[in-house]
């Protein structure tokens, strides 16, 4: 398992992973004919691919990609405007922040 993104719905966290075809129709395969068992498995191996678990859509990427980065920045802005109980802060609260804000500054001069 691994953290994945989902572009369609914007989902982030454990993807499933998926394989194509079933286990039965491999294990058949595998005793009448070993070739077809084979290429079988092969094409089982290889149509493995992570779904979101919300829409089941296959369209992850990896979290950690800059492309993922970029879009779950977008959805946490997005979260913030959302909310309704969201008010500006008070004329006390931004000067409050204007005096840490120098004092980092110096700080870090
Ligand atoms: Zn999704």
């Amino acid at each position: 398992m691994s953290q994945g993104l989902c572009t369609s719905c914007g989902y982030v966290g454990e993807t499933e992973s998926i394989t194509k075809g079933s286990t039965d129709t491999e294990i058949i395969l595998w005793f009448c004919f070993l070739i077809p068992g084979l290429i079988y498995s092969i094409w089982r191996f290889r149509s493995r691919h992570e779904i979101c678990p919300i829409c089941d859509q296959a369209t992850i990427i990896s979290a950690d990609s800059p492309e993922a980065q970029k879009i779950i920045r977008e959805n946490r802005a997005k979260q913030v405007a959302a909310i309704p109980e969201f008010r500006p802060p008070s004329k006390a609260a931004i000067g409050a922040g204007r005096v840490v804000g120098r004092f980092v500054g110096r700080l870090l001069k």
